[in-house]
């Protein structure tokens, strides 16, 4: 029987042990070990509440947890209460899905100011994420800027430019719709460093801006180069750049503005005890497309900036790490004899959920190489028996389905569909039927 342990339940983890699974058939076992008593990584937490559609990939991955051969080790860290030397002391292999949850440091003056959040904490707040149930943004106005031209900026400017009715049959949570609600933006300013063509936006995520009930997006038209230079775009990239062509002749008097600032760099945030307003230097595309600053500056309002400019993965000891990437160092998921990595942890912040999957394969085909033959190590047994000497609470899948069941049930009566945000009450909910 060979012994597999995955760290990180998120699509990376939940797409390993299903290639782990059609790869060894009966002769595997796979424990998925979690820091939080809830799986699923960044589709409870990242993928937003008002897209439910891509959140149902979560059967799947129950699916492959419900399977006699794989089991949710959840509320346990991996690097603080149990460390990797002695996960592979008990594991044929261990595999590091354990994502890229740190937001990536926005290098500017006044970055640290009141009112200047990283999108993980500002998404994780939304959503519900225990570690960001605490954050609070000031909602204030009437300015708020969002830093980065992807689909979390995306996200992170319809988030607060939606009504709250817009948000019925999302699993926003209660503390988020609260404060969310009568807010005081009228303008949410998305800044990105280079022109439309240079945008990372997919048309779906771009083209719900134009269907909003209280705001709509303004383009600079003068921002686009002439519309035959759309024809070199691949055919999504198009019709991303077609949609901000339409965003740039429509009208609008909807009462919050969602502006696209293109060729435009945050080179410092201002104010009087906290963030006030965002100053910013136009730019212009080098002959390599980079953005250089050409030193005309000028300062865009701002309560609330959130940057969206990337995430990293926090090194674990006994990790070799590459800082300079912000994630494990391996060679297509090889780190060391017994220790691989999947997903974001080891590509980096980029890709959809399903970019994802094929890691999970990469990684089973190097274990049926590395590992012709199980090692005898002792497995779940092992890891069991370490966590019960360290007083460790863990939670089950089986926990999960009645916090899940739980979770469902509070929304019935009447209250908003919402998460459970902390650690207590998610620990809590799973004493339920
Ligand atoms: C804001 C946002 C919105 C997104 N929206 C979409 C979308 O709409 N559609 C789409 O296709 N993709 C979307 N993505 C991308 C998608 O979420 C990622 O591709 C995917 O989640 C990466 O999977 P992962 O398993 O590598 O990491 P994650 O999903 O982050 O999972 C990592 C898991 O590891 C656990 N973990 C971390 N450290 C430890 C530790 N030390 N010990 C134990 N466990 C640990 C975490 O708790 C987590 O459960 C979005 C991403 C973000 C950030």
């Amino acid at each position: 029987m060979r012994h597999v342990a995955v760290i990180g339940s998120g699509p990376a983890g939940y797409y390993t042990a299903e290639a782990c699974q059609k790869t060894f058939g009966e002769d595997v076992r796979i424990d998925i070990v979690d820091r939080l008593p809830v799986p699923f990584g960044l589709i409870r937490s990242g993928v937003a509440p008002d897209h439910q559609s891509i959140k149902h990939v979560s059967r799947r991955y129950e699916a492959v947890a419900l399977t006699d051969n794989v089991r949710f080790v959840g509320n346990v860290t991996v690097g603080e209460q149990v460390s990797i030397e002695e996960l592979l002391g008990l594991y044929d292999a261990v595999i590091l899905a354990t994502g890229a949850p740190a937001d990536r440091p926005l290098d500017i003056p006044g970055a640290d100011l009141p009112g200047v959040v990283g999108s993980a904490a500002f998404v994780g707040w939304y959503n519900g994420h225990p570690d960001h149930e605490a954050l609070a943004p000031v909602l204030d106005g009437p300015g708020a800027v969002v830093i980065g031209n992807g689909n979390v900026a995306l996200d992170v400017a319809r988030i607060l430019a939606k009504s709250e009715a817009e948000f019925a049959g999302s699993d926003i949570v209660g503390h988020a719709l609260e404060r969310l609600r009568g807010h005081a933006i009228n303008r949410v300013t998305i800044l990105g460093r280079r022109g439309p063509h240079q945008i990372a936006m997919t048309p779906k995520e771009l083209g719900e801006l134009g269907h909003l009930e209280r705001a709509a997006p303004r383009v600079d038209a003068a921002d686009f180069p002439p519309a035959e230079a759309d024809a070199a775009l691949d055919p999504g990239q198009r019709k991303s750049v077609a949609l901000l062509r339409g965003f740039a002749e429509s009208r609008s008097d909807k009462p919050i503005e969602i502006v696209f600032d293109f060729f435009a760099r945050p080179i410092a945030i201002e104010g009087d005890g906290r963030a006030e307003r965002v100053i910013v230097e136009r730019t212009a595309l080098d002959g390599d497309g980079r953005a250089v600053g050409t030193g005309e500056t000028y300062a865009v309002p701002a309560g609330l900036v959130v940057s969206c400019i990337g995430y990293r993965t926090p090194p674990i000891a006994g990790v070799p790490y590459d800082a300079r990437a912000g994630r494990f160092a391996n060679v297509e998921g090889r780190i060391a004899p017994g220790l691989y990595a999947v997903g974001w942890a080891r590509r980096g912040p980029t890709g959809t959920i399903g970019t994802n999957r094929p890691d999970g394969f990469l990684i089973a085909e190097h274990l049926a190489e590395d590992l012709p033959q199980a090692s005898g190590k002792p497995g779940r047994a092992g890891l069991d028996a370490l966590l019960a000497a360290r007083g460790a609470d863990v939670v089950t899948f089986r926990d999960w389905q009645r916090i899940d069941k739980a979770e469902v049930e509070r929304a019935r009566t009447g209250a908003p569909r919402e998460k459970f945000t902390s650690i207590e009450t998610l620990l809590g909910a799973r004493g339920g039927s």
